[in-house]
């Protein structure tokens, strides 16, 4: 099959190319804009590969995402582009609206189009998998878990423009037919991921020697998956699923956030035992809670465990050990990435006021 991977230069995204070319015999379409989060060095392997072709088209161009369906003719969508990181979207949410919501409503009509246009067969066999978050369903108290029955009830610009996709690619289906799946997955983490995030910006940090921040009192709890985990269950429910179907993808690994900044801490004190900064726990600092700030998110994965057969290969444990390795491995990798998006952050790109 051939399959359109749109954000496949983005964290996840790449972790999925990476995996279809390595583990599967489709072709793969690489549509991303290539924004600050884009980065054509985690493709590495893949562009050794002539199954991988990579587009620069912005979703958000219409005609040009049309033009990537004529071009290349997929028989699957797997939309995981989007503006993905929450506190961006409280100091801009306007590129969330225009790329989430605006750029999904672009891709589903070219793949509505597109997929009207095929045979029979090829039409039974098409896919539409959209990527989407736990955050949509907003806060749990300390008890109890999200699951795919849960109402929406999303609380940041980011989780809202992921629940206004969410219904698109629902009423694409009721509407008009598309053959689509939505999951919604937890935090994930993992080699390759941009140094805003919380585990990247830890490592980064405390390898400097700089205050790790912590909102609050590191007491908002995440449920953490692995990246290849996540990009494994993508695969199986993007193949195996029903279509129309939800399908929530969960790691059973809840942790407060200062729980997660004391295990890097644990871990650089053991991997680096000549660093100055040791303990390296000592440079946490709390600092003003993120506004709307949930506190609570974890998932019931017991529909994709059921009907798909999938779990975790990770644990915390284990994953967290292979992904503060591989950043103590690529440190040069980490910092040319942090430059660049520090540059980005100081022209406002991808915030749009
Ligand atoms: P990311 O920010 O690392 O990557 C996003 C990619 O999308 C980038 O390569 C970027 O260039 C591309 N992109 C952004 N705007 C675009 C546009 N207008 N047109 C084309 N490409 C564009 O994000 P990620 O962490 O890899 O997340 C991927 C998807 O998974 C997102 O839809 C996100 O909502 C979802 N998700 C992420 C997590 C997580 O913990 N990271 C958890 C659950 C769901």
């Amino acid at each position: 099959m051939k399959l359109l991977v749109t954000g496949g230069a983005g964290f996840i995204g790449s972790a999925l190319v990476r995996r279809l070319i390595r583990t599967t015999s489709h072709q793969v379409v690489n549509l991303d804009a290539l924004t600050y989060a884009g980065n054509l060095e985690s493709l590495e392997e893949a562009f050794d590969d002539p199954r991988h072709v990579f587009v620069q088209v912005d979703l958000n161009d219409r005609e040009a995402v049309r033009t990537v369906f004529r071009d290349h003719d997929p028989d699957g969508v797997l939309h995981l582009a989007a503006e993905s990181h929450v506190d961006r979207s409280i100091d801009g949410p306007g590129a969330f609206i225009q790329t989430n919501i605006g750029g999904t409503f672009h891709l589903l009509t070219a793949a509505l189009e597109h997929w009207q246009g095929l045979s029979e067969s090829r039409q039974h066999r098409f896919r539409f998998l959209h990527v989407s978050t736990d955050e949509v369903y907003g806060s749990l108290g300390p008890t109890g878990y999200f699951d795919e029955t849960t109402p929406y009830a999303p609380n940041s610009p980011y989780s809202a423009s992921k629940a206004a996709s969410d219904f698109l690619v629902r009423a694409w289906h009721h509407t008009y037919g598309l053959p689509t799946l939505i999951t919604h997955c937890s935090n994930n983490y993992g080699p390759r991921q941009y140094p805003e995030k919380l585990i990247p910006l830890m490592i980064r940090h405390a390898l400097a020697g700089k205050p790790l921040p912590v909102y609050g009192q590191g007491a908002n709890v995440r449920d953490w998956l692995y990246v290849d985990d996540h990009v494994r269950a993508l695969i199986e429910v993007f193949e195996r699923g029903r279509v129309g179907g939800v399908y929530d993808i969960g790691g059973k690994n809840e942790k407060t956030n200062l729980e997660v900044v004391r295990a890097i801490c644990g871990l650089l004190d053991e991997l680096r035992p000549d660093s100055p900064f040791r303990p390296h726990e000592r440079l946490i600092e709390f600092v003003a809670d993120r506004p709307g700030h949930d506190l609570r998110y974890a998932i019931n994965p017991a529909r994709i465990e059921a009907e798909l057969g999938w779990t975790p290969l990770e644990t915390f444990e284990t994953g967290l050990r292979k992904t503060v390795q591989w950043y103590l491995d690529h440190t040069e990798w980490v910092e040319r990435v942090a430059k660049g998006l520090e540059r980005s952050q100081r022209l406002g790109l991808g915030v749009i006021r």
